[in-house]
């Protein structure tokens, strides 16, 4: 990653020092304003036209090389997420609506989420599915010139917030259970539809029960062909698994480590500074993948095995650097009270940032497809490949 990419990222830390609040730890936490400076931020990067860089002038967007996109995302996530959950609409929302739908929702849907206006959810796993993701029940039955969809939806992010819902249904029962899975794009405000927040360690926001009680919608709301619905997700999925840069996260805090401990980083035993050296190892292994995915998607193509592989790394490295970070934030303390080398401030951000990316990492091999599945995806990419 060349050319433009250290401007660009200086500009980006330049807009996150200035924009986002000192010690920011992410839009959804118990106070308020964090998501308050989060909807401005984004507002700030769209009128910057850093927002949607990658999307066609025509979108909202202006052209941007994927690698432009990539910086964004690290610098995104390395900064505990400034765009809240705006970065599922620029990742894979607005790009599925740009290759599958048609000119009138393109018209609705593209321009708010270029400007950082609308908040999108994802309504595909269910109580009964989740990796088998295929055999949910969540139907949408012909009524009139209509559809009435009955169901429920688990785990949506970001539900209680949404203005809209990238919503799985089922159809049709004919044939395999991939076919017959329906794309609708439905409005959360409607009455039809019930939000019930999960309370979890994650923090506010994060995870949701959605019910669906007849919710009313038209032809005009399928994104894509009726019963086709399955391919549109497998490229949202393939997406998705590469949207979001954890290893510049991990790398930053890993880095931070030794300016914030100061003095005491001479404290460390010797077997745990290794273990910092090696996840900083495993960082760039992750970043590494990243980029072989990201250089595919600018091809055109990522098979669902090079996603995976990528995932795999990026997961644990979120996990195993959590476990390692910990052990150092305990020293993250002045050793006794009189000590007045160390900056407070700055200790307390990095024990609280410590514990956040632990909390956070603890769903990261469960979220957007287990662990499991994920290596189950490699294994067949390597088996097809033999
Ligand atoms: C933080 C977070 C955010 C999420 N956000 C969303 C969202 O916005 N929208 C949405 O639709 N979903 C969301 N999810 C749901 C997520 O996609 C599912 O949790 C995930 O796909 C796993 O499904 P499940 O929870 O039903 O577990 P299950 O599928 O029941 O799996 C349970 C365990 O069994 C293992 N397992 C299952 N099948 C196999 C197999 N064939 N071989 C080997 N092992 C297997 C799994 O790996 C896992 O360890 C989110 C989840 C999390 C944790």
């Amino acid at each position: 990653m060349g050319g433009a990419a250290p401007e660009l990222r200086g500009e980006l830390r330049r807009l996150v020092h200035e924009h986002v609040p000192p010690h920011f730890l992410g839009a959804f936490t118990d106070d308020p304003s964090d998501l308050e400076a989060a909807q401005a931020f984004c507002r700030l990067l769209a009128d910057n036209g850093l927002l949607c860089m990658t999307w066609p002038e025509e979108f909202g967007g202006r052209g941007a090389s994927i690698w432009e996109q990539t910086v964004v995302r690290e610098e995104m996530w390395a900064h505990h997420e400034p765009r809240g959950a705006q970065y599922m609409g620029v990742n894979w929302v607005g790009p599925t609506i740009m290759r599958h739908g048609t000119a009138e929702q393109q018209d609705t849907h593209l321009p708010p989420i270029a400007r950082g206006e609308v908040i999108w959810c994802q309504g595909f796993s269910e109580p009964e599915a989740g990796s088998d993701l295929a055999s949910l029940r969540t139907a949408a039955r012909r009524d009139g010139d209509g559809w009435l969809i009955s169901g429920q939806k688990i785990w949506t992010s970001y539900a209680t917030m949404a203005q809209w819902c990238f919503l799985l249904a089922r159809t049709s029962n004919d044939g395999r259970k991939q076919q017959g899975l329906t794309v609708f794009l439905v409005p959360m405000s409607d009455p039809a539809i019930e939000v019930r927040p999960i309370r979890a360690m994650l923090g506010p926001h994060h995870l949701n029960e959605v019910f669906f009680n007849d919710l009313r919608v038209t032809d005009a709301d399928v994104l894509g062909t009726v019963d086709e619905g399955w391919k549109v997700v497998q490229e949202v999925l393939a997406y998705e698994r590469v949207g979001i840069a954890r290893y510049a996260r991990c790398e930053r805090l890993l880095q931070a480590a030794p300016s914030v401990l100061g003095a005491r980083w001479d404290d460390l035993p010797g077997e745990l500074k290794a273990r910092w050296t090696r996840m900083l190892t495993h960082c760039r292994r992750a970043r590494l993948l990243a980029y072989r995915v990201v250089s595919m998607q600018s091809g055109g193509a990522v098979q669902p095995g090079d996603a995976a592989a990528y995932r795999i790394a990026v997961t644990t490295l979120d996990q195993d650097s959590a476990e390692v970070l910990t052990e150092i934030a305990a020293y993250a303390t002045p050793p006794s009270a009189d000590t007045d080398e160390f900056d407070d401030d700055t200790a307390k951000w990095f024990r609280r940032a410590v514990e956040d990316h632990w909390r956070y990492s603890q769903a990261a091999t469960v979220a957007s497809g287990s662990i499991e599945m994920q290596r189950i995806l490699l294994a067949r990419a390597l088996l097809a490949a033999s």
